[in-house]
């Protein structure tokens, strides 16, 4: 009888190669296939590592399909290790449905753990990690990111985002927009890269600083946000309302006008509003 071969779940770096781990290096040698999102960037990677395999393509597209060709090789005794282009696998990047259909067939996989951008940025970031959550790319359509952001605002654990950078400037300004200009955020990016940078601040000044600063927007990032403050008291969730009101109006209507539709609706008193809304307007 044939033993079957594991299914490795191997992490690459995000940017400096000497984070690619020994185990991870050894792994990739001694199997006998690996899976790769991009075969010519995985190619290209494994050649400076002096190793030379057969490749297997697997990406979104594909996968459902590829899923079950590498399973029957597993099945014949083939040991296969799965990367992604940078990181690791699974995280936002394919291979999901893989480890599935094999962790259901009885098949071992093994995880050669290594860099991730969301745990870098993270460990970095200065916000609580006791308690966070990892969201991915938000939508690219605006009316599904804004429902996603929506559905965010009463989360009170750690906000983790990836994002293209050409959408850097808008998603921080979005997420002021839910979330509130004032809510703590901290934007990594070219992690473990010549150019990495930290930018630590409030989601409204840093969309200030992004618009103002094109290197900020250039490369890789992750985006770190506070989650909401415990239970609000009643004078909080007033406060709460009356941004969240003045950070949409503000967008579409002269700040006296989003002043006095915001006192009609939440009934609030007018200096308290008036004062608020300029400190959003000069915020964002
Ligand atoms: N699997 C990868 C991981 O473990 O982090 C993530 C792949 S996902 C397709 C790519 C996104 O990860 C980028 O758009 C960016 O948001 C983030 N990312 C990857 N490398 C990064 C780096 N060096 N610095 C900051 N963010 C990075």
């Amino acid at each position: 009888m044939v033993t079957c071969g594991t299914l490795y779940i191997v992490a690459t770096p995000i940017g400096n190669r000497a984070d690619l781990s020994e185990r991870a290096r050894q792994v990739l040698a001694e199997v006998d296939l690996i899976a790769a999102e991009d075969t010519r960037h995985s190619g290209q990677f494994l050649a400076q590592l002096g190793i030379k395999k057969p490749l297997f393509s697997l990406h979104d597209h594909n996968e459902a399909d590829k899923a079950s060709v590498l399973l029957e090789k597993l099945q014949t005794g083939l040991n296969i290790a799965l990367v992604s282009d940078a990181g690791t696998p699974l995280v936002s990047d394919p291979g999901y449905r893989l480890v599935a259909a094999v962790g259901e067939a009885g098949l071992s996989v093994v995880p050669i753990p290594g860099a991730c951008a969301a745990i870098a940025a993270l460990s970095v970031a200065g916000l609580a990690t006791d308690r966070f959550v990892f969201e991915g790319f938000l939508p690219s359509r605006s009316v599904a990111r804004r429902a996603r952001l929506d559905a965010l605002v009463a989360e009170t654990r750690t906000l983790v985002f990836y994002e293209a950078p050409h959408r850097i400037v808008e998603c921080l300004q979005e997420m002021g927009a839910v979330l509130g200009v004032e809510r703590r955020a901290v934007l990594a990016r070219e992690l473990t890269k010549l150019h990495e940078s930290i930018y630590r601040g409030s989601l409204g000044g840093l969309a200030v600083q992004a618009a103002a600063d094109s290197n900020m927007t250039r490369g890789e990032a992750v985006l770190v946000v506070a989650g909401a403050p415990e239970a609000p008291t009643g004078a909080e969730s007033g406060n709460r309302q009356v941004d969240k009101l003045l950070t949409t109006l503000l967008l579409h209507v002269p700040l006296s006008q989003a002043v006095d539709l915001t006192v009609e609706i939440s009934g609030e008193r007018r200096n308290r509003v008036y004062d608020r809304a300029l400190a959003l307007k000069n915020a964002v």
